[in-house]
Order: structure tokens, then C-alpha cells, then sequence
């Protein structure tokens, strides 16, 4: 078994190893406050939501003595106020097939994240197909249909530099054919044109929407948290781009900057469906906002 991970989290790095006694009784003052903030930052909180979460942990105690035990988790509490009211599994609607646009910028985790969606829906008893509209990345085509394989999807593909748009249309009648139940579609992720990029994303949903007025049914945007506050421009960037519906975190597991993640809650408050935790299928997980902020203060 492995050991406690002493003195990693916020609460280890603020007391020491040794002091992070629970019932040690600490002043709740100013002095104590900045040190907070402080390592809400480092977290990559942001320093305005670092603020609004300490302050309004202190209303009332200001003074008070507590104890360690007592100032974690009143912390904890706080910040998971900031993330209840965005954490949402993805809306299922009855449409078949409810149809999922995926962006976000290459490296992010679009391709494992799509992955692992078809997985977990198939496994629900869902029919998923899967169009892999990234034509201009051989690779990622590659990636996507390994992971149709291991889900049990299929992956619509089309040759290298085709027209996404006309993919994602021809994915569009399949899945309805079908009667398939969820269509994921896959998007180019190269932010450095973004003029091309938002003409791209905007043909496809007028292709899709000849078939479905309604289409897309949720536009993802999958964020990579070890990015930091570099997340919280490319959601700005994004929204600019798309109709963003709501959010996908990943590589949570081992960064000690997912404190970006109240940052997003904080200032946008898109929805926060799943949380990549891993490289692997089932590395998806539902956004538990008491389990987060307990790890993040911890
Ligand atoms: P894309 O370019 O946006 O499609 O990104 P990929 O899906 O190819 O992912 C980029 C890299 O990040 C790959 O090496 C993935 O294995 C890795 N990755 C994706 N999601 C996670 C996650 O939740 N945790 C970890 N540790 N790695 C991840």
C-alpha cells in the first residue's frame, strides 16, 4: 500500500509536514489569510478567485481560533460552493442521435477524451458512431479508430485533407440510418489560424444542421489542466470560435494545477461534464466538486 502523501497538498505545504497536527489551533487573521491566497494561487487558482474563496471563508471567523482540521475544511467547503452549481454529467437528450461536437486545441485530449466517451456510452447500452473530422491529422484519424476498436464503435473516416464538413455530413445520415444514439464528431485543434479553424467549425454545424436543425446538441471544449491558467484563454478563445456548451478537464491525474479548474467555475460557469484522470478508457470521471476540493486542499 502506498504511503499518505504527506505534505503535498495545500494544507502540508502551509503548516509543514510535522505541524499538520489537525487539532493544532491556528488565529484565522490577516497574516493567515495571505498565506491561504497564496497557495490558492500556486494551485493556479487565479488570483481573483483565490481571493473571492479565502474572503468569503473568513466572513464571520475573522480572529476566531481553529484548527487545522477546522480552516481545511471550511477551505474545502468554499471552494466546493464555487463548483457545484457547473459540475453536470453531459445532458442526455432523447434525439437520436444526439449529436456531440468536440473541440479544443491539439494535445489537449480531444482523441482520448472521445475515446473514452464512446466507451462509456456503449457500455451504457448506447449505439455511438464516431467521425473522426480531424482530416488534416493523419494521427489522430489513427488514434481515434484504435480507440473505436477497444469501445466497439465504429469510426467514420475520410481521406487525409478532405473536407470535414462533408465527413461530418456523411457521418450525420449514418448515424441517423442507424438510429444511433450518439454521434461524436472529432475537430481540427490548430489555433493558429484561427479565422480557418472558426470557418471550419462553422461549416460543419451548418452541414449537420441540414440534417438536424437542432445539431449540435453539445459543443465540448476539452481542456488540458496542466496547462494552468493558459486554460481560462483558451476557453475565451474558443467561445469566440464555437458555441462552447460546456467543459472537459483533463490530466488531473498528477498536476498540482487543477485549481484552474474554480478558476473556469468562477468566471464562466460552462458546465463541467467529465474529468480525464488517465490515459487509459475508463480514465473518465464524473466532476465530484467535495472529492475535488478535498484533494486540492488535502
Ligand atoms: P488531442 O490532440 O487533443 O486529440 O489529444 P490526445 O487525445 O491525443 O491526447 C494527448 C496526450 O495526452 C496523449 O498522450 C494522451 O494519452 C494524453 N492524455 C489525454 N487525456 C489524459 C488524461 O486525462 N490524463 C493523462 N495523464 N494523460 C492524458
Amino acid at each position: 500500500e502506498m504511503p499518505p502523501q504527506e505534505g503535498r497538498g495545500l494544507f502540508g505545504r502551509l503548516f509543514g509536514r510535522r505541524e499538520a497536527q489537525p487539532v493544532m489551533r491556528r488565529t484565522l487573521d490577516d497574516d493567515m489569510l495571505e498565506s491561504l491566497e497564496e497557495l490558492l494561487i500556486a494551485a493556479d487558482m487565479g488570483v481573483d478567485t483565490a481571493l473571492r474563496v479565502t474572503s468569503n471563508m473568513a466572513e464571520g471567523r475573522l480572529g476566531r481560533k481553529l484548527s487545522v482540521d477546522e480552516i481545511k475544511r471550511l477551505l474545502a467547503a468554499e471552494i466546493s460552493r464555487v463548483l457545484e452549481p457547473v459540475a453536470r454529467p453531459l445532458p442526455i437528450y432523447a434525439k437520436r442521435p444526439q449529436v456531440v461536437l468536440v473541440v479544443g486545441v491539439n494535445g489537449s485530449g480531444k482523441t482520448t477524451t472521445i475515446g473514452k466517451l464512446a466507451s462509456q456510452f456503449k457500455a451504457a447500452g448506447k449505439e455511438v458512431v464516431i467521425a473522426a473530422g480531424d482530416t488534416f491529422r493523419a494521427a489522430a484519424v489513427e488514434q481515434l479508430q484504435v480507440w473505436g476498436q477497444r469501445a466497439g464503435v465504429p469510426v467514420l473516416t475520410a481521406p487525409e485533407g478532405s473536407d470535414p464538413a462533408s465527413l461530418a455530413f456523411d457521418a450525420m445520415a449514418r448515424a441517423q440510418d442507424e438510429g444511433a444514439d450518439l454521434l461524436l464528431i472529432d475537430t481540427a485543434g490548430r489555433l493558429q489560424n484561427r479565422q480557418d479553424l472558426m470557418e471550419e467549425l462553422a461549416k460543419i454545424v451548418r452541414v449537420i444542421r441540414k440534417k438536424d436543425p437542432e445539431a449540435p446538441h453539445n459543443t465540448l471544449l476539452v481542456l488540458d489542466a496542466t496547462t494552468g491558467q493558459n486554460a481560462l484563454a483558451q476557453v475565451e478563445v474558443f467561445r469566440q470560435i464555437a458555441d462552447v456548451s460546456g467543459l472537459v478537464m483533463t490530466k488531473l491525474d498528477g498536476t498540482a494545477k487543477g485549481g484552474v479548474l474554480v478558476a473556469l467555475a468562477d468566471r464562466f460557469g460552462l458546465p463541467i461534464h467529465a474529468i480525464g484522470v488517465g490515459e487509459q478508457i475508463d480514465d473518465l470521471a464524473p466532476f465530484d466538486p467535495e472529492e475535488f476540493a478535498a484533494a486540492l486542499t488535502g
